[in-house]
């Protein structure tokens, strides 16, 4: 079994927070196991936790969309959430909980190892840039994150939804520029370059 399907089979019946007790079932992942495109949003929702997929319903179909505007299909990228199961009546994630569950998504970005990584939302974008800045003024632009990736912070499709799709415009910028970072080719950095204080995150 390759490594990914190895983690995720371990995810599936993960006992480490108490999630899994209210969980319907864990929501590892979903896409292209080699991707250059990774999404990370916040936990699964009700129909996630029902269907065992991330981002499938309404905010899911935005995603889609904005990502066909680009010219990609869902099947192209790889999505996945800081937490896999689904926290009861969609609260935030708790400091433990997420403790319980980043060696997961840290393992993700490793096995995957995508080029470019998009956050959805102020959760997923606070804890992957280690920063208390929110979303609206984090989002317009990229990042140069773990391992040379390029991270691009972007607003939560719910929240783009709940907004009479008034920041959808601006979710359409944060794509152009997933689209011109997909294009640029990754920055190793050298022995000699620290690692990003990001790192921290996955350590
Ligand atoms: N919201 C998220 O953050 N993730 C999902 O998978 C669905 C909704």
């Amino acid at each position: 079994m390759e490594e990914l399907a190895q983690l995720e089979a371990v995810a599936l019946v993960c006992t480490q927070c108490r999630l899994a007790e209210s969980r319907t079932q864990v929501v590892f992942g979903v896409g292209d196991p080699a991707a250059d495109l990774m999404f990370v949003g916040e936990a699964p929702g009700f129909h996630e936790d029902q269907q065992g997929e991330p981002f499938v319903g309404a905010a899911g179909q935005l995603l889609t969309r904005l990502l066909g505007e680009i010219g990609l299909g869902r099947e192209e990228v790889y999505i996945a959430n800081v937490l896999k199961c689904r926290p009861p009546g969609n609260r935030d994630p708790q400091p433990d909980e997420i403790g319980a569950c980043k060696g997961y998504l840290r393992s993700q970005v490793t096995l995957v190892d995508p080029n470019v990584v998009v956050t959805l939302g102020n959760f997923a974008s606070k804890l992957l840039l280690r920063t208390e800045v929110g979303i609206t003024n984090l989002r317009g632009r990229s990042y140069r994150w773990w391992q040379g990736r390029l991270l691009i912070p972007t607003f939560h499709p719910a929240a783009a939804l709940r907004s009479q799709q008034k920041l959808i415009p601006e979710m359409q910028q944060d794509f152009a520029l997933v689209r011109e970072a997909l294009a640029q080719p990754r920055h190793r950095p050298s022995i000699a370059t620290p690692e990003p204080s990001q790192m921290e995150l996955f350590s």
